[in-house]
């Protein structure tokens, strides 16, 4: 998978329309659809959601509902109740100016999202301030807790965000980068050091850094707070219906006793207009429509694993030489052969993040994002990194090693069938070393907004989702090339093509220019953060729309 350095198709064309589109022809060319695909008349129009105020513990409408409970301080509710689906008038989203969005023709299109993870929160949020009404999202975990560690907010996602009204609840903890160094993991020597000045003035916004839960909150708060997203924990969806557009959930566990409903319910059948799957990198939704295409899906194992540590200031001691590390604003990526470790201030500078690539030694389970490793074979692993690092990595509590299996998939031949897409890890798995995972999942997010706002139809809601697979995948295919490129390259052994990166990195511009770490490279910093996947959207869709069958 060698990725194109000029960028995806269009990227530097700024009157790429024509180009982008012939990509897209041929991908809406790739996307199965039949006749089937047109909604039953008996299921329109059905249901017209009440307004819901906060949840925390919420009743699910269709199968008879276990009770859970969503995390977040925040979203903190202390009484059960009962999703209705009476036929009283939804209210109207507000734009971030208070003012009322115009709502889409379809408003009222039940919208079922499975997963609430970044993509799948993202959907909701996209949707509700398009003014779409009637929004569920579906998820396995008991409660969306404050799971994971650092997270990029980078310009292509503040963009984003800040349209949803929603990117001011992560800069109130975020780090705004002022640059990036890469460094020789054993000498500690700087390899290359990149400004980020120009990053503000560039492409709109810094380079932010976050812990995931806040992320997390801008979206979750953002979609509740519209009052017409419907989040239904400890439900895991199992079969998928395309010809129907449902899907079968059931309760992941029994319900604690001594809440209002307890035990585990039937597996039960819901119908949807569009189903969204952003069900993350092990999604069920992405083998079954490969299965019906007589594909199998074939992960791509990178042979690497990775470790997600973290270390609180309070655990210092005040160390003179670990202290800038917390109050500075800067990322450091120390590389060595197949190993590096990346680390930047979090959480209003309180935590140091350390994220890792090495070699998968222990077939770690893959992609939990929870699987505890062990801290002595974590020590072992950089045991040749320089003392700073060493000692950064020996504050790290026992217990607090998280560790799971990097993966990627080819790219997908299709992200639609019938009225079902696939959605941010779903279809496009991406390695960390671009810093475009979750930015990726949520333009996915905001470009299936525009695309369904766009439709006047229940009968083209197939073609708006073609047009969705066109827009995105050849943007996001590349960024999954890009940052599994990065990766080889960061991780290269002693040799010529390790000099001739190295002199690469010391050639490379400090205001910026290229540079040998893609993350840091200015042409593919300017392919994705000045990128408007819903401008692109807007812009794009008649064409589009007009090809697709
Ligand atoms: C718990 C967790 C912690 C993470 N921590 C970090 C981190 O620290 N740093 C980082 O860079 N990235 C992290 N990630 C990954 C990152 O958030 C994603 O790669 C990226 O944001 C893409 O998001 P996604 O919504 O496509 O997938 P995900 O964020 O993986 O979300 C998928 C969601 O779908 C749910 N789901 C899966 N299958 C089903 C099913 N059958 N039925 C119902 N629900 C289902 C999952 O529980 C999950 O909530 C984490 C992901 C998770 C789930």
């Amino acid at each position: 998978m060698v990725p194109d350095p000029a960028g995806p198709p269009g990227a530097h064309d700024p009157g790429g329309a024509s180009a982008r589109a012939v990509h897209a022809k041929a991908d809406i060319m790739n996307t199965t659809r039949s006749p089937h695909c047109l909604e039953s008349p008996s299921r329109l129009g059905q249901r017209r959601p009440r307004r819901m105020d906060r949840p925390e513990y919420i009743l699910l409408e269709h199968a008879e509902a276990s009770v859970v409970r969503c995390t977040f301080s925040h979203l903190a509710f202390s009484s059960s109740r009962r999703i209705s689906t009476e036929n009283t008038p939804p209210p109207s989203p507000k734009t971030k100016d208070n003012s009322l969005t115009m709502a889409p023709p379809l408003a009222d299109l039940n919208i079922h999202i499975i997963g609430a993870g970044m993509g799948g929160m993202g959907c909701a949020l996209s949707l509700a301030r398009q003014g779409f009404t009637n929004i569920h999202v579906w998820e396995s975990a008991t409660a969306l807790g404050e799971v994971g560690a650092g997270i990029n907010i980078v310009p292509n996602l503040a963009r984003i965000l800040e349209r949803w009204g929603v990117l001011h609840i992560a800069q109130a903890e975020g780090v705004a980068l002022d640059g990036a160094s890469v460094l020789n993991c054993a000498t500690d020597e700087t390899l290359t050091t990149v400004d980020f000045q120009y990053m503000s003035d560039e492409f709109g916004y810094p380079f932010l850094v976050v812990h995931r839960k806040a992320l997390q909150k801008c979206l979750v708060s953002g979609a509740m707070d519209s009052g017409v997203v419907k989040l239904h924990l400890n439900k895991v969806v199992s079969e998928y219906d395309f010809e129907n557009t449902r899907f079968l959930v059931q309760d992941r566990q029994k319900v604690p006793a001594g809440d209002e409903i307890n035990g585990i319910t039937e597996p039960q059948y819901v119908d949807a207009d569009v189903i969204l799957a952003a069900d993350g990198v092990r999604s069920k939704a992405r083998g079954a429509m490969l299965q019906r295409k007589g594909e199998v899906d074939s992960v791509v194992d990178t042979g690497q694993a990775a470790y997600r540590i973290m270390v609180r200031r309070s655990m210092i001691n005040e160390d003179p030489e670990l202290l800038p590390f917390f109050t500075g604003s800067h990322s450091y990526r120390w590389i060595g052969e197949k190993r590096h470790i990346i680390a930047y201030p979090i959480d209003s500078h309180d935590l140091f993040n350390m994220s890792t690539a090495h070699p998968d030694r222990r077939f770690v389970e893959a992609d939990s994002w929870t699987a505890t490793g062990s801290k002595k074979e974590m020590l072992e692993v950089f045991h040749d990194f320089c003392p700073r690092v060493q000692k950064l990595l020996s504050l790290v509590p026992e217990g607090d090693v998280l560790e799971w299996k990097l993966r990627v998939h080819e790219p997908l031949s299709t992200w639609v069938d019938h009225n079902v897409a696939l959605v941010g890890d779903a279809c496009h798995p991406t390695l960390p070393h671009l810093a475009q995972g979750a930015a990726q999942a949520v333009e996915d997010a905001a470009v299936l907004g525009v695309v369904l706002s766009r439709i006047t139809d229940r009968k083209d809601i197939n073609k708006a989702l073609q047009v969705y697979q066109a827009v995105r995948k050849p943007r996001a295919d590349w960024a999954v090339m890009t940052a599994a490129a990065n990766g080889k390259g960061l991780h290269l052994g002693a040799g010529k093509d390790k000099d001739a990166r190295d002199a690469a990195f010391k050639a490379a511009d400090k205001k910026g220019g290229a540079n040998p770490d893609k993350q840091i490279d200015r042409d593919v910093q300017r392919t994705l953060y000045s990128h408007d996947c819903a401008k692109e959207a807007e812009i794009q869709f008649e064409e589009l729309f007009k090809q697709a069958v």
